[in-house]
């Protein structure tokens, strides 16, 4: 039988458990109180009796994650390296990135220990693959950000709850389709976090049997990880190309589900002498769907034993300024926490082997 998580156990599933042990059904609710707010150690529960956390302590996971350092930028971003708590199994460690704002707290949440994909500019993908994250191990990120939170609130200028969530960390989101589906209901669940759609952020770098049953089952805001609008180019740059090309990438983002004035985001790392010349952004110019799509150019963060080198600051303005004369709506991304190696495509946990 699988052993419930305390991260993502239902109300139903809960109560369930405590009519089984003899206890009274209202105890499931003060539980996810205490756990919806990040809350998962039992000696925190106040007012939760000793009884009921003995229950808790054998029938279910309490831990999914074990936080094993913490890291704070000077811009307040914060990067968290975790241990999975997977009994008769190898450590496995994942990163998780809080990024706060004045307006919000944005968590840019892991899907898998590694990646299989190998996009050869992302340091993820230098990671040796060591597996899919379960839902709850998924979800456990957020609880654990929201409890840091509320140990250690931000500065007065910075927004020290969670309204955010980003599927940006290490790995590919629809590649882990089931556990990550899950997770997206969790944290939509009126018992759970009840995060609105429009506060999520999924992003894949194109399989698109996957963002179709997205789009059908759980419409959160989308983002391709794009990178190159020349098929061949994204062949090498982003493998999973020669599987799903640009056109059927684009047949599937034609019929994604918007929310009103909402758009699909495409991501766009500018790479110097790789995918920043005038062939580039003209094909780039020809793929975007001005109505349904806009692009976010990303500064290239580089990494130790990287071959790549991003673009100059003009060439990246330069391609800003090309796509908005043509009606196309573009912003280059500030980069956040790059000095602890926690900006976007940084993340490689240092427990890595590989
Ligand atoms: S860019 Fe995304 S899909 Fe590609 S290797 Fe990195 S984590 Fe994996």
């Amino acid at each position: 039988m699988n052993v419930l998580s305390l991260a993502s156990i239902t109300l139903e599933e809960l109560q369930n458990l405590m009519k089984s042990c003899a206890l009274p059904t209202f105890r499931a609710k003060q539980i996810l109180d205490w756990r919806n707010k990040g809350i998962l150690e039992l000696d925190a529960m106040k007012n939760v009796p000793n009884q009921v956390k003995e229950v808790l302590q054998e029938h279910t996971q309490v831990q999914a994650l074990k936080l094993v350092s913490k890291q704070k930028s000077n811009d307040g971003t914060r990067k968290y390296l975790f241990a999975l708590q997977r009994e008769n199994q190898s450590l496995k460690h994942i990163e998780t990135v809080l990024i706060p704002e004045q307006e919000r707290g944005t968590v840019c949440i892991s899907s898998q220990a590694g990646c299989v994909l190998d996009c050869p500019f992302c340091h993820t993908g230098t990671q040796k693959f060591e597996g899919n994250l379960t839902a709850a191990e998924i979800v456990a990120q957020v609880l654990a950000v929201k409890a840091d939170l509320l140990a250690d609130p931000m500065d007065e200028d910075l927004h020290s709850q969670v309204t955010h969530i980003v599927y940006m960390g290490m790995g590919e989101p629809l590649a882990n389709e089931i556990e990550v589906f899950k997770s997206l209901d969790l944290l939509m669940a009126e018992d759970y976090l009840h995060l609105s759609r429009r506060r999520i952020t999924l992003s894949t770098s194109g399989l698109v049997p996957q963002i179709e049953r997205l789009g059908k089952d759980s419409p959160v805001n989308l983002a391709i990880s794009l990178h190159t609008a020349i098929n061949e180019k994204r062949n090498t740059l982003v493998p999973i190309n020669q599987k799903h090309d640009l056109n059927s990438l684009r047949k599937s983002l034609n019929t994604y589900p918007l929310a009103k004035s909402r758009h699909i985001t495409l991501e766009y790392v500018m790479l110097k002498g790789i995918n920043d010349s005038q062939e580039d952004l003209d094909a780039l110019i020809r793929f975007v769907n001005p109505e349904r799509e806009r692009v976010n150019l990303i500064r290239f963060n580089t990494y130790p034993g990287s071959d790549f080198q991003g673009s100059a600051t003009n060439v990246t303005d330069n391609f800003a300024k090309s796509l908005i004369s043509k009606g196309i709506r573009a912003t280059v991304r500030r980069s956040r926490g790059d000095d602890i190696m926690a900006a976007c495509g940084q993340l490689k946990t240092a427990k890595s082997g590989k």
